[in-house]
């Protein structure tokens, strides 16, 4: 491109001016003049480093003094590979020019810092949580600011070639690739809008392509600038579209996605002549992105409290789940004790039953004895009875011993079944013989109650071949009171010799140990009606 300008200087003194061009893309710039008969030429662009050029700014600019009253025409030569350029030409007073360099220097500053701070935050989260969500996010941030180096030339204080700097407008779509793989996941679009989700997969298709093109000839970039407003308004709707349906972050996405559109408008304003040409509205589509930028940042951080959230309610839930199973647990093992304690309880009762009669055996015998001389027992009555089946030995010989186990029971049964208190025990003591503890009773009711029962058996009428032909008992009885100093065996001794004594004297007799007609204690025939 050719461009002829005339200038003149209408003041009256000498003015110094800078001719700057407002973009740093072009290849090669030229200006041409005449002086007297020399023809003069500067020139400037990315082929020609900065330490070369006229002047030492990024873009291309050429220092002009005029003399008063002086015209003079000049010539401008632009070579770039860009299409459809709105080129700039500013001529700008020493210092307007030094305050915009200024200006444009600082907001990039700005950017810079504040993205790599982000950025960098984002790695660390990323290294910590190895959430791809935040990878996504680094390589947005971070194409977007390789894209951004490349649009304010920074790289060419490192490399003045053009390769290499148009190299720098591909990241720009590989950025977008990025924000649209983290809105997607975001916004968990695949699963929540699959339909949506095709839209987005082919924004992702068309970047690609572009970043292809724009790789193979740099001048394809103008395809960009036309698809970049209906990609990011896209963009912008889809995010707005998750945010009315609830989805939880899409209002600041897509708050954050209104902002880079803003920006996107303002640059194409400044590039139609609707808006002001200032450092501000130019750079506007860089502040959209970095507020952009700022607001996933914040979405990814609150993520980062969403899933804390989670995590300790998950915490909460084990927790929850731990105390019901160590509840349940303390459940089953009180229902086991509770059945343990039930058989043993079932087992103890057998292991004091005798398994012929029924009836409590000799060990529960032996134990409710002891009981009898309990340190709260003294000063109490106690009688015991003993009691043995006559010429049983003959009965079995007689019936057999079958017959001989059923008149046991038999006469267990009636014994059994006489006692009153709660207290009496009736225990199967050996073979045919049977023992009545009898607490609280004193020798005369024992007497009573063993004459009672020597009836009842004999009531019974069983046949046998004895003396009185039939089945009958003989009875010992005697008595002490608790503390006295007569123990479990003495009294049980003495029963016994008196059932001796009731077996000597003929049997089916109760005999007591008792006092005798002479005062003494000894053994006493008892004498009933
Ligand atoms: P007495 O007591 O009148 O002096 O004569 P006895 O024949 O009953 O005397 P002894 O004590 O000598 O005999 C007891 C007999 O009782 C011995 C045994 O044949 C019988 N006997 C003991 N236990 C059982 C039993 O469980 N079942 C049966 N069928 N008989 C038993
Ligand atoms: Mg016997
Ligand atoms: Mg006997």
């Amino acid at each position: 491109m050719w461009a002829e300008i005339r200038v003149h200087n209408a003041s009256s003194g000498p003015v110094r001016r800078f001719l700057v061009l407002d973009e740093v893309d072009p290849k090669r710039v030229d200006l041409i003049y005449a002086a007297g008969r020399e023809w003069l030429s500067f020139a400037s662009g990315i082929d020609v480093p900065l330490e070369q050029r006229p002047v030492r700014s990024l873009k291309p600019a050429f220092v002009l003094d005029l003399a008063a009253g002086e015209s003079r025409t000049l010539y401008l030569r632009v070579d770039t590979p860009f299409r459809l350029t709105n080129l700039t030409i500013m001529l700008q007073a020493p210092q307007v020019f030094l305050d915009g360099l200024m200006v444009e220097s600082w907001l990039y500053l700005f950017f810079f810092g504040a993205v790599f701070i982000i950025g960098l935050y984002n790695v660390l989260v990323f290294l910590i949580l190895r959430e791809p969500i935040h990878l996504y996010y680094m390589l947005f941030g971070g194409f977007f600011l390789l894209a951004v180096i490349g649009y304010g030339g920074y790289d060419l204080y490192w490399m003045a070639d053009s390769g290499v700097h148009y190299l720098l407008q591909v990241p720009i779509h590989l950025s977008t690739v990025f924000l649209v793989l983290f809105m997607r996941r975001l916004l968990n679009f695949p699963s929540r809008f699959p339909r949506l989700d095709w839209v987005a997969r082919g924004i992702l298709l068309l970047m690609l392509v572009l970043a292809v093109l724009v790789l193979v000839d740099v001048s394809n970039l103008y395809l960009t600038l036309f698809s970049g407003v209906p990609v990011t308004l896209t963009l912008m709707l889809m995010g707005h579209y998750a945010w009315y349906q609830r989805v939880p972050m899409a209002g600041s996405f897509a708050i954050g996605q209104t902002f880079l559109m803003l920006g996107m408008l303002a640059l194409i304003g400044v590039n139609l002549g609707v808006l002001p040409n200032t450092p501000v509205t130019r750079f506007a589509y860089i502040i959209g992105a970095l507020l952009e930028m700022t607001c996933l940042a914040l979405i990814l951080a609150y993520r980062i409290r969403l899933l804390e959230n989670r995590q300790s309610d998950v915490q909460a839930l084990l927790l929850r789940e731990q105390s019901l199973q160590a509840e349940e647990q303390a459940r089953l093992i009180a229902e086991r004790t509770r059945e343990l304690q039930q058989a043993n309880a079932e087992l103890e009762k057998l292991s004091y039953l005798d398994s012929l009669t029924g009836v409590n055996n000799r060990r529960y015998f032996d134990m409710k004895l002891r009981e009898g001389w309990a340190p709260e027992r003294t000063g109490h009555d106690l009688t015991l009875v003993m009691c043995d089946l006559d010429h049983f030995k003959r009965y079995n010989d007689s019936f057999g011993h079958q017959s001989g186990d059923d008149c046991i029971r038999l006469v267990s049964n009636v014994l059994c079944s006489e006692l009153r208190k709660v207290s009496d025990v009736c225990a199967r003591y050996g073979g045919e013989e049977f023992a009545l503890i009898l607490p609280d009773t004193d020798l005369a009711g024992g007497l009573v109650l063993a004459e009672r029962l020597r009836e009842k058996v004999l009531g019974l009428g069983m046949m046998h071949v004895g003396a009185v032909g039939r089945v009958s008992v003989s009875f010992g009885v005697a008595s002490c009171v608790v503390g006295d100093g007569v123990d479990p065996a003495v009294l049980v001794a003495r029963a016994d010799r008196a059932l001796y004594q009731s077996k000597a004297n003929g049997r089916n007799r109760v005999t007591c140990y008792g006092q005798q007609a002479d005062g003494n204690n000894g053994l006493v025939m008892a004498e009933f009606g």
